[in-house]
């Protein structure tokens, strides 16, 4: 992979500020929010909702819950709304009727949504969609809290660099990558040996493989400790998530695969560690609840009063930690050769990594299958000759589509194939 182009968080120049190299922020502060309806939206909206004084709402998105997006724009009383399908904009107009909230709907609206004048925004869109989205508000210079890991995993190099050129801000919003900023800040760049993103290991942490092959949807809907929506608690599941986030890791902080380690810890109140020169490993810890991320990213530089629980560790009383087993979780190994190919594979490892997820909630593939169609249409790309650098947003999307393309012309097959 190309990490010349992006600079190590620590970088004066970088795009990931890790000192505070910002005045505290005085009087209001305008936000919008980029997947307003979902799991990271309610929990960013939870935090503001508690500071009305802080906080104004510029724009909102959603995608199919209009009635919660209409509800949620009321009741903050945002100046602007966008929903994904713009064939639900009459609808959207209605649920709006007798306010004067703008609206707007398909990917125009949701760029529209992210360029608007908002000191701060939550890009927490799921999926390959909230990429440009998220390069709209970079764009304008904006302080971005990044939740939407796909837009570094499909653009990666290029995201960055876009940062850097237009002087944004990307704060980690991500829990375990809020816990790596927060503790890479305690060293320079050239102290660092490694870091460590932890994995709760998922319900299936502890199936055997015959038994992880057949999971039913239900079963990998259990997480045992985070509550989030559908995709990313599947993810968690195959450990697809923590494939992401160690991709997610090596384009936010400059790091090669080699520095980056992964540790199940089921607890999940570590969340990410950082290890030095001298041996100090610095992490954070913190109750499972992504109100503690955002409000580090919705407050800073400054911190803010937190909403969620306050660590009690003397009534958890244990915290456990084991190595990964990138035999029953393949997406995990499949994530470091993604990251080690480079030239648009971790976009291919994302993309077909939707189609199988879908598939396996659509109940045409088993739950072993996920990795096995990741790794099928990985492979497919590569022996096609695929593999090119990625210069823009729209080169991303295009290896996007093609790799979605080839994962579902695999699918079946891999659909009639037993493990
Ligand atoms: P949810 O599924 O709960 O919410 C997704 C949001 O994006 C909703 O507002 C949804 O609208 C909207 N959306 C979905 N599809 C589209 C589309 N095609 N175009 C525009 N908007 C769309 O997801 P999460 O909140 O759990 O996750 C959001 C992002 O944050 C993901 O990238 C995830 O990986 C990341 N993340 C999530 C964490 C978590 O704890 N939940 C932790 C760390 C990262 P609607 O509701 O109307 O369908």
């Amino acid at each position: 992979m190309v990490l010349a182009a992006v600079l190590w968080c620590g970088d004066p120049m970088s795009a990931v500020p890790l000192k505070n190299d910002q005045p505290a922020h005085d009087g209001v502060r305008s936000v919008s929010v980029l997947g307003a309806t979902g799991s990271i939206g309610d929990s960013t909206l939870d935090l503001i909702r508690a500071a009305p004084d802080k906080y104004r709402v510029e724009a909102l998105t959603g995608n199919a819950n209009i009635a919660g997006l209409a509800k949620l724009a009321k009741e903050f009383n945002a100046r602007f709304v966008a929903v994904a399908d713009p064939a639900r904009l009459g609808e959207l107009r209605a649920a709006l009727a007798g306010t004067d909230i703008g609206c707007g709907a398909g990917e125009s609206a949701l760029i529209e949504a992210a360029a608007r004048p908002a000191d701060w925004v939550m890009a927490a869109i799921s999926g390959a969609a909230g990429l440009k989205p998220a390069l709209a508000a970079v764009d304008r210079g904006a302080t971005v809290a990044l939740a939407n890991k796909e837009c570094l995993v499909c653009a990666g190099d290029f995201f960055m660099s876009r940062a850097v050129a237009a002087n944004a801000r990307i704060l980690p919003a991500d829990s375990e990558h809020n816990a790596l900023y927060q503790a890479l800040a305690s060293g320079n760049r050239h102290e660092l040996l490694r870091v460590i993103i932890t994995a709760s290991g998922g319900p299936f942490r502890t199936w055997a493989a015959e038994d992880i092959e057949q999971a039913t949807l239900a079963q990998a809907l259990k997480h045992p400790n985070w509550s989030m929506g559908q995709k990313i608690t599947i993810d968690s599941a195959s450990m697809m998530n923590k494939g992401l986030e160690v991709i997610e890791a090596s384009y936010l902080f400059a790091l090669s695969p080699d520095e980056i380690d992964v540790l199940v810890h089921p607890q999940s109140i570590v969340h990410g560690l950082v290890e030095f020169a001298d041996h100090s490993v610095v992490a954070q810890l913190g109750a499972p609840d992504m109100r503690i991320p955002i409000a580090h990213c919705l407050g800073w530089p400054d911190r803010i009063p937190g909403r969620a629980a306050r660590l009690d560790l003397a009534s958890i009383g244990q915290l456990t930690f084991e190595a990964p087993d990138f035999v029953r979780f393949p997406g995990l190994r499949l994530a470091y050769d993604a990251l080690r190919t480079g030239n648009g594979a971790t976009t291919v490892y994302n993309a077909a990594n939707e189609v199988a997820v879908a598939a396996f909630i659509a109940g045409k593939i088993r739950f072993g299958a996920i990795a096995r169609l990741v790794e099928d249409t990985m492979n497919g790309w590569v022996r096609a000759g695929n593999l090119a650098p990625l210069g823009s947003a729209d080169d991303a999307i295009a290896v996007d589509h093609s790799a979605r393309k080839m994962a579902a012309t695999l699918l079946p097959q891999i659909a009639a194939k037993a493990s």
